[in-house]
């Protein structure tokens, strides 16, 4: 080949390949379509985004058999059965989650356990009519807490309460699982991205348009994000005392309550935000650490390789 032809040859074999690459960048980069969609479930706003138009519905409809399956609140659910009846015959995946439930409640030396049914009661918590008991009768009602107390009978998935009175309360892991489930559901639909945001917990699923999720953490108090978290296969949680809490005599009372004391959690932090791989394990520690205050969590993180830990003292 002449010279000439071979560096002619070169060169459009180099302008092919440079705008094979272009268009390949395009194409990732390319802002998509994405469709939004929102619903009210589990006590809170669901949102969805994804390019993906099937993904929101995907996610309404698990998180719909999980809210029927592990709600206080309907009355059906096999919780609100075990609740009623101190016993039941649960299914594989309800009492699996019990069994993982426990196990939290081990490794955060009690800060989280599912066993705080009758102390959000006594608080006002699960009808809304606040009120700050008296200490004997929340020293009463502390013996009826402790996940110990909870006997998970392997051969046939029966789980029993050892004391007539006790009650479950999965507030603080039903979100978690249920954003982990809904990845599982989506991924096994071939969904490749989306976001989903469980009333300020997120899970962010593959990247958007070829980046991470930007997820902002937004300041309650002056309504500015402190910090923007860039995301990819991850969940971040929140818990603050700011979201559900009532005054009394000038003091503030939470939702989130230290099962050891029988009192809402006073670490005078205003928020935990973590994040990890597991929406599951991100919603448990983020009330866990909520409870544990900054000194003892560091010890019991060390349990959870792999996960971010962020506090806020305060918003300003
Ligand atoms: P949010 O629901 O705002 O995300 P959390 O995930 O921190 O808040 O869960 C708080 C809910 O969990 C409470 O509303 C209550 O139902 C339940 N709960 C409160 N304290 C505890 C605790 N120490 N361990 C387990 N569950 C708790
Ligand atoms: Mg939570």
């Amino acid at each position: 080949m002449a010279y000439n032809k071979k560096i002619r040859l070169y060169l459009v074999i180099i302008l092919l390949a440079g705008w094979a690459v272009t268009l390949l960048i395009a194409q990732i980069y390319r802002e998509q379509k994405f469709y939004r969609d929102s619903r009210v479930l589990m006590g809170t706003f669901f949102e969805v985004v994804s390019p993906d138009k099937r993904a929101a519905n995907i996610v309404f409809q698990e998180v719909t058999r999980l809210e029927n399956l592990l709600s206080k609140y309907k009355e059906d659910s096999q919780v609100a059965r075990l609740n009623r009846s101190g016993k039941i015959s649960a299914s594989n995946e309800v009492f699996k989650i019990i069994e993982l439930a426990k196990e939290f409640s081990r490794k955060t030396d009690q800060a989280i356990d599912i066993t705080v049914g009758p102390l959000v009661d006594l608080w006002g918590f699960t009808k809304l009519d606040f009120r700050v008991p008296a200490g004997s009768k929340i020293k009463q009602t502390l013996k009826l807490v402790g996940a110990d107390k909870i006997i998970l009978n392997q051969n046939n998935n029966v789980i029993e309460f050892k004391l007539s009175g006790m009650k479950i309360d999965l507030g603080g892991i039903a979100k978690g699982y249920a954003l982990d489930r809904c990845v599982e559901e989506l991924k096994k639909n071939n969904v490749k991205s989306c976001l989903i945001n469980a009333g300020g917990q997120v899970y962010a699923l593959g990247k958007r348009s070829g980046r991470y999720w930007k997820v902002a953490i937004r300041s309650p108090l002056k309504k500015r994000a402190v910090d923007i978290l860039e995301l990819t296969d991850q969940s971040v949680s929140t818990s603050g005392n700011y979201e559900q809490f009532f005054f009394k005599g000038g003091k503030r009372y939470c939702h989130i309550i230290d099962p050891r004391t029988g009192y809402p959690a006073d670490k005078k932090i205003a928020s935990v935000t973590i994040i990890s791989d597991s929406a599951t394990t991100a919603d448990i520690l983020s009330t866990a650490v909520f409870v544990l205050g900054e000194q003892d969590a560091e010890e019991i993180l060390k349990n959870f390789p792999g996960i971010k830990l962020r506090i806020y003292d305060e918003f300003v």
